[in-house]
């Protein structure tokens, strides 16, 4: 980026933080880059979160564009999201939009409501990530910081750009831009340290890269492989949701490849650790199929995305398509198989209901697989409620080898949590609410099939 006129500049110091500690004992220097050297443009943001910006400047503060907003209008792609980060304090946020409210325990964010259910979202710059503290009671206000800090902060150089609405510049302290043009994913800072102190940083590295196409620098790579397993330390449900958001980004297939070769997916899933390559060499295909269907603008439901993810292993470890269909054999099958599940799924906090309803898609396969050619399914199979689900399953399947294009897939349409995506903390519904499995036999009459 030097070729494009960037110029060097000390951090911006701010003023509004004097009696603050800061962590950068001296503020590093940023590259500041102008208006006609970047390409990113005013036209490109989200209306509202540009009134945002400019509201918080008129009030006296700074304001900037930050993370995945940056990184993608500087690609040239479209953001999921517009976050902005201000030295305004929530407080004061608060005050000069009416239309808002706090929220967060430990950093508080403020979201401002506009028509149409649109929130923007502010966060005050800070000088550490919520995951690189420890201590459960926090002094007020002891975590905000400068724009230096608040981009060391950061988990990914190429998240941790800022775009200056004022002057539309961009400000980068930690190489994210020269990232950007040479399509590296890298850490910020020390990478050991860093995925320490959060492990799920090495899932964000690895979903950028799979999402972006781009290479992961490699002491980045090699603080993923050494402490890959540190992930196992962080709670459950955020290590599932992080993985949900993969599996519906529409670069499933990438990542799956990356998780495999890094070896986390065997840490998260460790039925994988003890697979022989050949055996999940399909993975990628079988995701790439859901990746088509989401750029389509469907959304595979949790327990189908979990199936396809699992399908490798349960497949090398029950020989699936040859499983019995029918009687006390069935049922024991879909015993055993359900308990793997729960073997496997046991880092990731998957409930009950769709642990079950994978193993009705698991066990139904012998018998679509017996029928996929013709028209004339048994009548019994038919009639059960999983029938459908379990035919959109193996033509997700059929697909991935090399078959037909799964046409008419139908599957139960996703709850409100499993369309989210990820992003912000949803509240918890208990496993009870949520929609249960049509129906999961207990295989004790007749088996999964119910004939005998
Ligand atoms: P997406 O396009 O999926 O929204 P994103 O990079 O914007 O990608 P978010 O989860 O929206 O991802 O996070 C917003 C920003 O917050 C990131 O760009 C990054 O700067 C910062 N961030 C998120 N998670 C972490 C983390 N674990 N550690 C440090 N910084 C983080
Ligand atoms: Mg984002």
């Amino acid at each position: 980026m030097e070729s494009r006129g960037c110029k060097s500049q000390d951090g911006f110091s701010n003023t509004l933080f004097k009696e603050q500690k800061p962590v950068l004992t001296q503020s590093p220097a940023a590259k500041i880059i102008p208006r006609d050297a970047h390409p990113i443009s005013r036209k490109n943001i989200d209306r509202e979160a540009l009134k945002v910006m400019y509201r918080l400047r008129d009030g006296g503060y700074s304001a900037y564009l930050v993370g995945g907003g940056v990184r993608d209008l500087y690609l040239g792609r479209t953001p999921k999201d517009f976050d902005l980060s201000t030295s305004a304090h929530p407080g004061e946020v608060r005050k000069i939009f009416r239309n808002s409210r706090t929220i967060g325990r430990r950093f508080r964010l403020v979201q401002v409501f506009f028509k149409g259910n649109h929130i923007v979202e502010v966060s005050t710059l800070r000088s550490s990530s919520e995951y690189d503290l420890e201590g459960a009671v926090l002094p007020a206000n002891n975590t905000f910081g400068t724009l230096a800090e608040d981009a060391f902060r950061r988990d990914l150089t190429i998240n941790a750009i800022f775009y200056e609405v004022g002057n539309f510049t961009v400000i980068d302290y930690v190489g994210g831009v020269d990232d950007l043009e040479a399509g590296i994913v890298r850490l910020v800072g020390e990478p050991e340290k860093r995925l320490i102190r959060d492990p799920v940083r090495s899932l964000r590295a690895i979903r950028h890269a799979a999402r972006l196409g781009f290479s992961i620098d490699p002491a980045t790579w090699d603080a993923i492989a050494v402490h890959g397993d540190k992930l196992l330390l962080c709670p459950d449900s955020r290590l599932r949701d992080e993985i949900c958001r993969d599996l519906r980004g529409v670069a499933a297939s990438s990542w799956s490849e990356l998780m495999l070769k890094s070896g986390v997916l065997a840490i998260l899933l460790p039925g994988y650790g003890k697979l022989a390559a050949a055996d999940y060499r399909d993975l990628p295909r079988i995701l790439a199929v859901a990746d088509r269907i989401h750029k389509q603008g469907e959304t595979l439901p949790d327990h189908v995305l979990f199936a396809l993810l699992l399908l490798p292993w349960a497949r090398a470890e029950f020989d699936l398509y040859h499983a019995p269909v029918r009687g006390q054999d069935a049922f024991i099958f879909s015993r055993n198989l359900r308990a793997a599940l729960d073997a496997q799924l046991c880092h990731l906090n998957i409930s009950r209901a769709i642990k079950e309803e994978m193993t009705v898609l698991f066990s139904a396969l012998p018998m679509v697989k017996a029928f996929a050619r013709e028209s004339d399914w048994p009548k019994k199979f038919r009639n059960k409620s999983y029938f459908s689900e379990a035919v959109s399953f193996f033509r997700i399947l059929e697909e991935a080898c090399g078959g037909p294009r799964a046409g008419d897939i139908a599957f139960r349409k996703p709850v409100a949590a499993e369309r989210g995506g990820g992003g912000r903390p949803r509240r918890r519904r208990s496993s009870r609410s949520r929609q249960r499995p049509a129906q999961v036999s207990s295989g004790r009459r007749g088996g999964i099939f119910g004939l005998k």
